[in-house]
């Protein structure tokens, strides 16, 4: 990987101001974000790069842009054939000439962007690997002038990532083929192994890596013990997110479908989306949570690679997610735009012991099997530390956050710990005197002395543990069983229906050598905490004229067939309530407002503006 030779500064100089310009007059943003201004110059000089940027980060632009400033077209490798015709109309919206090349056209129409390609009409094209490496657009291809590629969600290059596609092994070609045309790889997905093989399938090694800050300010996390979840999840949405659009997130398809069902029921709009659906049914209920405003989708992980939508409110998990990459990926839809968003995730034991059953029973090889193992346990610890959530996410993508975020349920309603040493050798003791053969709630039955058939027919009501855990209620000793699990000092047996098995990590606290500390479960307070933690307040909803607004947006969007976010982002119309702006000047200087889009849509919202 290569710094920037400083020889080539003064060009860079020009490069960037150009740039700069192209950011402006197109795209209507005053400035580059974080990393972008350096990745632009570095493309548009016409070197390779590969870029490591969380969602949201604005990834988009690093390869937009340098298509726009370099001669000739820009081709942006998408896996998702669905999305690329949004991706499409937002640039198109913007003036930009664009088009998508891939299996959703008919004949004739691939036939005329091929034509309008030779022309070296377009500005970008959009194409899906499989296409783009078919001969024949490999041959059209070497006829044109290409300005760049980009390789967008570079990560399904690799095995070890969760959307691996092998079509994307053979973009490397594109290296040989085409040498003299710099080549853009980017990822939201920041693992080492992932990086390594990005860098090695796709012939980067010696390019320039741009690692951006991990960090989403904008994005408020928490996670709650899994009590009634569907309640928790319906409180959650009325006191943070009325009319909001968002996200939940469930490990089966059939809870999919059962929350989707129960949310419509109780009054909020949801749709499901799983890979069981039939395809037209996916496309229609995506379709719908893209164009319309305030729809909840309730997915399994099928669903989100590449949703640009940007203003998703919220990302609920009512499941574990399998590792902190996924989670990170999954709430990192949340708050594209920059204004606050929550991610939130309820979680319990019985997740711990079904996680733990699908890695255990997946057919993957022993050493990735080893790896999935690792990445739940680093999930599990996620959930059960106590401080706070920003640092330790970070801290695993290998960033440091110097002091605690304040926007995180550990920062906000930081948790108490309490000496468990003695609760923790009875629990521990209770597996372990019952044979390791059973599960919580019997453990648990035994700890706290309950008469029933079951003991009694085991014997077990004569053990010294017996009734030894009274003065613990069921739910405390669910929390302590939980957070043992979660530590790794049990192991629920997959094989044996979760019956608690000890490891080697009790030792030391059985022969009394260690101690240990296990967080406070929120007791009664949780409704408030819950709504502490969840509501935001960008006051967005109650103002007449964001709604105003956004009902005009719908309207030309609607109009246009395409989703409200490419008219404008929420934020821009966010900017317009808090500047006012009253004429055609000022509208200029709105983010997110370029020439082409105040040619075409200033004039509209600047009425509403006025009249209000
Ligand atoms: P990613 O692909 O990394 O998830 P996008 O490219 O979709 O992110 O950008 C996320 C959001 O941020 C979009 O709404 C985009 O318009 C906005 N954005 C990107 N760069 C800038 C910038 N320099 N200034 C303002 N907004 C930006
Ligand atoms: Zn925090």
């Amino acid at each position: 990987m290569t710094a920037a030779d400083p020889a080539s500064q003064t060009t860079n100089q020009s490069t960037a101001l150009h740039a700069q310009q192209v950011l402006q007059s197109v795209f209507g943003y005053d400035e580059f974000r974080g990393l972008q201004a350096d990745i632009v110059s570095t493309a548009a000089d016409g070197n390779n790069a590969l870029v490591l940027m969380p969602t949201g980060g604005g990834k988009s632009l690093c390869y937009q842009i340098p298509a726009l400033m370099r001669p000739g077209t820009g081709i942006i490798v998408s896996p998702l054939i669905a999305l690329m015709q949004d991706q499409v109309a937002a640039l198109q919206a913007n003036g930009i000439n664009a088009a998508v090349l891939n299996s959703s056209l008919s004949y004739e129409e691939a036939d005329e962007v091929e034509a309008s390609l030779l022309r070296g009409e377009l500005d970008m094209l959009y194409v899906a690997p499989e296409r783009l490496l078919g001969t024949r657009t490999l041959e059209l291809l070497e006829r044109c002038q290409i300005a760049l590629f980009a390789v967008d969600e570079a990560h399904c290059v690799s095995q070890w990532g969760h959307d691996f596609r092998p079509e994307y092994q053979q973009l490397g070609m594109l290296a040989d083929r085409f040498p003299n045309v710099p080549r853009i790889a980017l990822t939201a997905t920041a693992d080492e192994l992932t990086r390594q093989d990005i860098a090695r399938n796709l012939q980067l090694e010696s390019a320039a890596l741009f690692v951006a800050g991990f960090d989403r300010p904008n994005i408020r996390y928490s996670v709650a013990e899994k009590a009634t979840p569907k309640q928790q999840l319906l409180q959650f949405l009325e006191t943070s997110h009325k009319g909001d659009a968002g996200i939940v997130y469930c490990l089966s398809r059939k809870k999919v479908n059962d929350t989707a069902a129960w949310l419509e029921q109780q009054g909020w709009p949801a749709l499901p989306y799983h890979a069981g659906l039939p395809s037209h049914v996916r496309a229609q209920n995506q379709e719908r949570f893209l164009r319309e405003e305030g729809l909840i989708i309730c997915a399994t992980i099928a669903f989100g690679m590449g949703i640009d939508k940007s203003n998703v409110r919220f990302v609920a998990h009512l499941d574990l997610p399998k590792s902190i990459e996924a989670y990170y990926q999954e709430t990192g839809r949340a708050g594209r735009d920059g204004l606050d968003a929550n991610a939130w995730m309820v979680y319990g034991l019985q997740d711990v012991i079904m996680l733990r059953k699908m890695v255990d029973e997946s057919t993957s090889a022993p050493e990735i099997k080893r790896v999935e193992q690792q990445k739940l346990e680093a999930m599990l610890g996620y959930c059960e530390q106590t401080g706070c959530r920003r640092q330790q996410l970070l801290a695993y993508f290998g960033d440091t956050l110097e002091k605690p975020c304040g926007n995180c349920d550990g920062c906000l309603t930081p948790a108490e710990t309490w000496d468990a040493t003695e609760a923790a050798r009875q629990a521990i003791s209770a597996a372990y005197r019952t044979g390791q053969r059973f599960g919580v709630a019997y453990l648990i039955d035994v700890l706290r002395g309950a008469q029933n058939d079951r003991i009694h027919d085991q014997g077990h009501h004569s053990l010294h543990v017996y009734g030894m855990g009274k003065e613990r209620s069921n739910k405390e000793w669910g929390s302590i069983f939980r957070q043992l699990v979660a530590r790794g000092l049990l192991r629920a047996n997959t094989e044996r229906f979760g019956a608690l098995e000890l490891t080697e990590g009790c030792r030391p606290i059985l022969r009394g050598v260690e101690s240990i500390e296990l967080r406070k479960e929120r007791k009664t307070a949780r409704r408030k905490v819950g709504a502490k933690t969840a509501a935001l307040d960008h006051g967005l909803h109650d103002d007449p004229l964001f709604q105003s607004l956004r009902a005009h947006r719908l309207e030309i969007a609607k109009e246009k067939s395409v989703p409200p976010y490419v008219i404008f982002h929420d934020a821009t119309l966010a900017a317009m309530v808090e500047q006012q702006p009253q004429s055609l000047d000022e509208m200029a200087n709105i983010p997110g407002v370029g020439q082409t889009k105040l040619e075409r849509y200033g004039s509209g919202f600047l009425a509403l503006l006025q009249g209000s």
